[in-house]
């Protein structure tokens, strides 16, 4: 339907009136000032959208969303989001979730080309190429997906813990880094990684001095 986007603006001043109308102050509180506990980097899907599946409210989180959830060393736009979240807004904790079932990743394992995305989920082919051994004994072809899936969620937060702000929030204990996956068939999330395990899987050589 050529005039769909009328739903939601219908739906955007639906929302603003039951706010309203639950909660008088709710807008006057919201222009102040945001202070959100967590960073969220996840997939552009629009099945998984952070704060709908995780109960959440408007000013809870802070969210960074590409395709795949990647973590790319030279995309300013996630480095941007990180340092500002990290320094600046003083999250306590950054999210990295992936999700079973993701289309990113499915077509990386493929040899379609899309376009530009083609360049953007070569990130995901080069993992692919370090995990190939353990992926191709996967003989289902959707388990073998969702395995991929985990990989990517754990090498994203490695990612994360590779970068000078990340480190040095987590040294002096102010933050942690948590790998998630969602699952689309019941709607839960798994924690794949807790901030100790990922540092430990990082090589050394990607450690920076940060005093
Ligand atoms: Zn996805």
């Amino acid at each position: 339907m050529i005039n769909s986007y009328n739903k939601l603006l219908a739906g955007n001043k639906k929302w603003a009136g039951e706010q309203i109308a639950k909660d008088p102050e709710y807008f006057a509180r919201m222009v102040l000032s945001q202070k959100p506990e967590y960073l969220w980097i996840g997939c552009s899907d629009s099945r998984v959208p952070a704060e709908t599946i995780t109960g959440a409210t408007p000013g809870d989180i802070f969210v960074h969303r590409n395709i795949a959830n990647l973590v790319v060393h030279t995309d300013l736009n996630l480095l941007s989001v990180v340092e500002f979240a990290v320094k600046v807004l003083k999250v306590k904790h950054i999210i990295l979730c992936g999700h079973y079932g993701c289309g990113g990743v499915k077509s990386s394992m493929g040899n379609t080309a899309y376009g530009y995305v083609d360049n953007w989920l070569r990130h995901i082919k080069e993992i692919y190429v370090r995990y190939a051994e353990e992926l191709e004994n996967i003989k289902d072809e959707e388990a073998r997906i969702d395995r991929l899936v985990e990989i990517n969620v754990m090498e994203q937060v490695k990612n994360l813990c590779k970068t000078k702000v990340v480190q040095k929030a987590l040294e002096k204990k102010t933050l942690q880094v948590h790998g998630w996956v969602y699952g689309m068939q019941d709607g839960l999330i798994k924690e794949l990684s807790h901030t100790e395990d990922t540092l430990q899987a990082v090589h050394p050589i990607f450690k920076y001095n940060t005093e």
